[in-house]
């Protein structure tokens, strides 16, 4: 409706209706923190209605750091040949492997570097590897920008390469590589990446074949408001046909705050006050996303970027999912100041239930595993391994402690 008031297109979004462009950035433009979250609220308990915020128990494996891709903002990548470099070996990967099932866990999300010297036969026996040796973890492996990578390297068609991992054992994409999805932005900040048409176009290829997929966005390229739209309405609209068209789109959406240090380019640039979001510029866009993005059930927390506290009080503002225990992440920590994220099950529980929640485990596809309705079912908090490299305090012994980098070969 044009001239529509700010507190009228609050109600309507609350109320479930699908909002224009002009509406959404009318909210985001005016609206104030407490009504954005009261309104993403009130349609996550449309849309998941109830008391349970879920997560996930997984690890996060980066097998290759090795990339021909300079991302202004990745602290993460090392070019082929230096002495950085690194490549998991099948060792490496059975040991986090064994850990994980030790743990009780149920998933690995696997990513890496554009690694020019990995074919898709190496990708293919590593899958297979995987799928014989540890059939109880479900394997969501290589984000969209990997894919088009293998499929330029070997020369098949992105379609090709994701039947013949799936063949393998692949049975989901991570969202990585998404940022900001609008070629303005990319060209800017990461001209040599994947352009926003080939990462939805991965993402169109894998949903029609049956694979998990989930869609994530970084803000705090120094971005407009426009543009964080214009994000979320091309995975509206992605959603929308792939899900009439096969009935599978994205599980969940998750938002983060551009992670960037001296380790980036991005940080070291003179620029570098331009980039980044703060705490309430997430909390406002966590809500417009749940407002906005009115076809993906499941929104999700980022507390690796955020930090579990703001992660908590994010379960205020339309989310439904706290993520998951990261128990290894090497990726965005490189671009931080963080040693080594990972969050046991226990303090996950601790933090849902504080916030008025009952934690449940779920799995990739966001079927509960089991709920924890009572408080004596929980495991106990242990301490987060969430620690700042810039004081330098050293990381709690307790049963995930990698260094960065320590599966270099
Ligand atoms: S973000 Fe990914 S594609 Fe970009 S440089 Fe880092 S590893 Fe390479």
């Amino acid at each position: 409706m044009p001239g529509a008031s700010t507190a009228y297109l609050l109600d309507k979004a609350a109320a479930g209706e699908r909002l224009y462009f002009d509406e959404a950035l009318q909210i985001y433009q005016e609206a104030e923190l407490t009504e954005l979250g009261m309104a993403a609220n009130a349609v996550r308990q449309l849309r998941a209605p109830g008391r349970i915020v879920t997560y996930l128990v997984d690890r996060n494996i980066n097998y290759t750091n090795v990339c021909t891709v300079n991302c202004q903002f990745c602290g993460f990548y090392r070019p082929p040949g230096h002495a950085d470099a690194y490549v998991c070996s099948r060792d490496d990967l059975a040991q986090k492997l064994d850990e994980l099932v030790e743990y009780g866990g149920t998933r690995i999300l696997m990513q890496g570097g554009l690694n020019p010297g990995l074919s898709l036969q190496w990708y293919t026996d590593l899958l297979d590897w995987m799928r014989s040796n540890y059939p109880t973890i479900e394997r969501d492996c290589f984000s969209p920008t990997e894919i088009a990578n293998i499929g330029a390297l070997s020369g098949l068609s992105v379609r090709d390469v994701l039947i013949a991992l799936q063949e393998a054992g692949l049975e989901g994409l991570p969202g990585g590589g998404a940022e900001i999805l609008d070629d303005d932005i990319r060209n800017r900040v990461s001209p040599k990446k994947q352009k926003t048409d080939g990462w939805l176009s991965v993402m169109r290829e894998a949903q029609s074949l049956g694979l998990n997929t989930s869609a994530t966005m970084v803000i705090g390229f120094g971005e407009t408001l426009e543009h964080r739209i214009r994000h979320l309405q091309r995975l509206r609209a992605l959603q929308d046909y792939s899900l009439s068209e096969h009935g599978n789109g994205f599980h969940a959406f998750i938002a983060w705050t551009l992670q960037h240090s001296e380790m980036t380019s991005a940080g070291r640039s003179r620029h570098r006050d331009q980039y980044g979001a703060t705490a309430h510029e997430y909390l406002r866009h966590i809500a417009i996303s749940r407002l906005f993005l009115d076809n993906i059930l499941h929104h999700q927390a980022s507390w690796v970027t955020q930090g579990p506290k703001v992660g908590q009080v994010s379960l205020a503002f339309g989310l439904d999912d706290f993520g998951s225990t990261m128990l290894e992440e090497n990726v965005v920590s490189s671009a931080a100041h963080h040693t080594h994220m990972s969050m046991l099950e226990g303090e996950i529980h601790a933090l849902i239930r504080d916030a008025g929640y009952i934690p449940a485990k779920r799995d990739t596809a966001y079927n509960l595993l089991r709920i924890f309705e009572h408080e004596e079912d929980s495991p106990a908090p242990m301490p987060i391994n969430y620690q700042s490299r810039s004081v330098g305090l050293p990381v709690e012994p307790q049963m995930e402690v990698i260094p960065l980098h320590s599966s270099l070969n």
